[in-house]
């Protein structure tokens, strides 16, 4: 099974991937984790993507698609995809990728939040995990971009009848659960169409 999950920032979807990742063995392909880790390591791949990710900016398509297309040739068993595809370019070049490799879409998530939630979240996110990116004024500027950017790719989704917009407010459990639960509710579906 192959899945995307999508999401402003801050709305949890990084912690829900990894849940459901785990409970259905999936790859768990996240690409804002991949250039923090190259970040990290201060290799030149963290070089080239640090700026960005420090002002809140996309990183360049050509840095992303990279990553993406190495995940899924080596995933093929089933892959969560997490934080990709934020553009329509990118949309194009992941219906590329997947048409190259004999794979499919299942089911999209997208997890939902109300504004102030999303910032309080990430917020208290710096207290703990202390990410250059989680200060306010560029938590602003990356809820700007997902509503101009990334609220087209979800329209595009949309039309292909893969979608459910879920509650992401709730505990961790509560929100994973009702995830899993429209899942395995959207799969049965489908299987029958
Ligand atoms: P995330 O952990 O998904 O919130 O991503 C953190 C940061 O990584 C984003 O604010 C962007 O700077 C960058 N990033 C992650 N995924 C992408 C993507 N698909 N396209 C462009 N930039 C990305």
């Amino acid at each position: 099974m192959n899945l995307i999950i999508f999401g402003p920032q801050g709305v949890g979807k990084g912690t829900q991937a990894k849940l459901l990742a785990e409970h259905y063995g999936l790859k768990h392909i996240s690409t804002g984790e991949a250039f923090r880790q190259s970040i990290s390591e201060n290799n030149e791949f963290g070089k080239k993507v640090e700026q960005y990710i420090k002002q809140g900016e996309f990183v360049p398509d050509e840095l992303v698609n990279a990553i993406v297309a190495k995940e899924l040739a080596e995933n093929s068993q089933g892959w969560i995809l997490d934080g990709y595809p934020r553009n329509l370019p990118q949309v194009e070049y992941l219906n590329k990728a997947l048409e190259k490799f004999g794979q499919k879409i299942n089911f999209v998530i997208v997890l939902s939040a109300p504004h102030q939630v999303l910032k309080e979240r990430m917020l208290s996110r710096k207290e703990i995990e202390n990410r250059s990116d989680d200060v306010e004024k560029i938590i602003e500027r990356r809820l700007q971009l997902f509503s101009e950017k990334t609220k087209p790719v979800l329209d595009y989704y949309n039309k292909l009848k893969l979608v459910r917009v879920l509650n992401g407010v709730g505990s961790i459990e509560e929100v994973n659960k009702y995830i899993i639960h429209n899942i395995e509710d959207f799969l049965k579906n489908e299987n029958m169409v």
